[in-house]
């Protein structure tokens, strides 16, 4: 018997410490890490003590027992992994390398840290900070609420992912830790008295613009951002009274990275799987109305380079009352990426996307009345419509030959009629007021968090960022764990050399402060307040939690 890492991994990496076998794998510290779907568990190594378990934050980790029909087939992704990444050597290094280093704090020598942005590039700064006695944090966001987007970001039907905010609670629970939530920096309080007050400020406030098609008719009603729709269902206040016209039959989602198949997965998935789920009562009441029926996804390469993950293309083939219907004619491969797949020397993760679509396209049509259709190698020209969006044209797309997996536009021209178009194609850093930014790459330019004057510039002493803002918008909870610890790390470092200017100011008359811009802060009992009220209401309803979605409500709640 072995244990078996399954579809909520969120590459934590936690488990890694704890496993004696080094049977999990890739480690951070191996080159893989940053671009892995998930951690594996190496079926010949593991020895089945169960040490990982308890250090997994999502409940994804099983003995092989214990899973289900679904969860089986992850024995076999995870030995996948294992056939062209041997794992014999411990590339670990010596236990103590793998220990943070420690800061020359004391009593007498306090740093008080800012971070701005509750969410887990912050938090995994906190948690490694606050390793060090001396140091306390405040933690800003200008939501009411913390975690960012594990709670506006992860879709609900995946609530195990969410199982990462007990990690967060437990960070935020140190007695030098406090947040100060519905605080926006620039508005209530300024850049400058954040560096007067705190000896170092961290900005992790994520990438929170999405990218554009950049074609005609982008700007036409029924055309989206994907990440306004995720906002919206998963409650967050901004998006609160969003409306979106679900009367029509058909919607397309334009890229096809997890964010695609999270909407698409929610616009088909039956709403009353949906009512147990914490998605935001008025996004459960639009869809119990929606008429739409049928999701095309569209991807500009093909499946060998399709963005999504294994597990999450699982989960969409797994849903029931859904056909995913895949073209056989759209999976063609790459010449170079054919001839790998034919002599199994293709990456283990791409050998399985390849063979699970086409385990799907083999599938015959059932007579559900919904449907999800994977589009490969199709790029969009042009959203058509008059008052609205009625139409997406298309062109095909072919493999170019080289660099592998590179392709070019045809002349073969097709067109969907579709009522809603979606786009799923990235997010975007925005620039941070006083900060410099590097528009090329849409980020704070930094060395290690530290924050640089222009890319390869002077550092600027005492502010960081850590995060999508620091990296761009790519990467997960385990990319973010390892940001946000490689930032405090140099938070660290700086203070235990002296580089850091001691605050001039007090914390103290911080919450003066912005109430007289007009703020209104929640603390850690206001925020405490609001996640009992959501829960209570939650328990009430068979849910995990009925989310306050209004800011004026989640101040109330957050006041009682
Ligand atoms: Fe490692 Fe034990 Fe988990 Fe196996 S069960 S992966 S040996 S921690």
């Amino acid at each position: 018997m072995v244990h078996v890492v399954t579809q909520s991994c969120c590459n934590d990496a936690g488990c890694v410490t704890a496993c004696p076998a080094n049977a999990i794998h890739p480690t951070p510290d191996e080159p893989g890490f940053a671009t892995a779907e998930m951690l594996y568990i190496d079926p010949s190594t593991c020895i089945d003590c169960g040490a990982c378990i308890d250090e997994c934050p999502v409940d994804a980790i099983f003995p092989e027992t214990e899973l289900n029909a679904k969860g089986e087939r992850y024995l076999a992704i995870n030995a996948a992994y294992y056939t062209d990444h041997p794992s014999a050597a411990d590339t670990r290094g010596p236990a103590e390398s793998r220990e943070p280093s420690m800061a020359k704090t004391s009593p007498e020598r306090t740093l008080r840290v800012a971070i701005v942005g509750a969410g887990p590039a912050g938090f995994y700064a906190a948690e490694e900070l606050l390793r060090h006695p001396g140091v306390e944090v405040d933690m800003f966001d200008r939501s009411p609420t913390p975690y960012g987007l594990v709670r506006a970001g992860v879709a609900p039907d995946h609530p195990s992912t969410k199982g990462v905010e007990r990690a967060f609670a437990s960070i935020a629970a140190s007695t030098s830790f406090r947040y100060l939530l519905n605080v926006e920096v620039g508005k209530h309080v300024m850049h400058a008295d954040l560096t007067s007050r705190y000896g170092a400020v961290i900005y992790s406030s994520g990438a929170s613009t999405d990218n554009r098609l950049g074609i005609s008719g982008e700007d036409l009603a029924g055309s989206i951002p994907a990440t306004d729709f995720v906002a919206w269902y998963n409650g967050h206040p901004d998006n609160a009274d969003d409306t979106f016209d679900l009367s029509v039959h058909t919607a397309v989602v334009v890229g096809n990275g997890n964010v695609a198949l999270d909407v698409a997965r929610i616009l088909v998935t039956d709403v009353e799987a949906l009512a147990k789920t914490d998605i935001a009562d008025h996004a459960l009441a639009a869809l119990a109305e929606s008429r739409v029926r049928e999701v095309q996804i569209v991807g500009r390469r093909g499946i060998a380079q399709a963005a999504y993950t294994n597990s999450e293309f699982l989960a969409l083939s797994d849903l029931p009352g859904v056909d995913v219907v895949i073209d056989p004619s759209e999976l063609t491969l790459d010449p170079s990426t054919a001839s790998a797949f034919d002599d199994r020397t293709l990456d283990s993760t791409i050998m399985t996307k390849i063979s699970l679509a086409r385990a799907v396209a083999g599938r015959r049509p059932t007579a559900r009345n919904k449907r999800v259709v994977f589009r490969y190698l199709l790029s969009p020209t042009e959203i058509r419509g008059a008052n609205g969006v009625s139409a997406l044209a298309c062109v095909r797309n072919e493999f170019t030959g080289s660099p592998s997996g590179s392709v070019t536009s045809t002349a073969d021209l097709s067109v969907v009629d579709c009522g809603l178009v979606m786009r799923a194609i990235g997010y975007r850093g925005r620039p941070i007021d006083c900060l410099p930014f590097d528009t090329s790459r849409s980020v704070v330019p930094n060395d290690q968090g530290r924050v640089l004057s222009e890319p390869a510039g002077e550092t600027i002493a005492g502010v960081y960022v850590a995060g999508w803002i620091k990296r761009g918008a790519s990467g997960g909870i385990g990319m973010n764990k390892r940001c946000g610890q490689e930032t405090a790390t140099s938070v660290l470092a700086d203070f235990a050399n002296d580089r850091l200017t001691m605050p001039t100011m007090s914390h103290h008359d911080l919450e003066e402060l912005i109430a007289a811009r007009g703020g209104t802060p929640v603390g850690s009992l206001g925020w405490l307040n609001i996640d009992r009220a959501e829960r209570a209401a939650g328990a009430r309803r068979g849910r995990r939690r009925v989310k306050i979605v209004r800011t004026d409500d989640l101040l109330r709640a957050a006041a009682r």
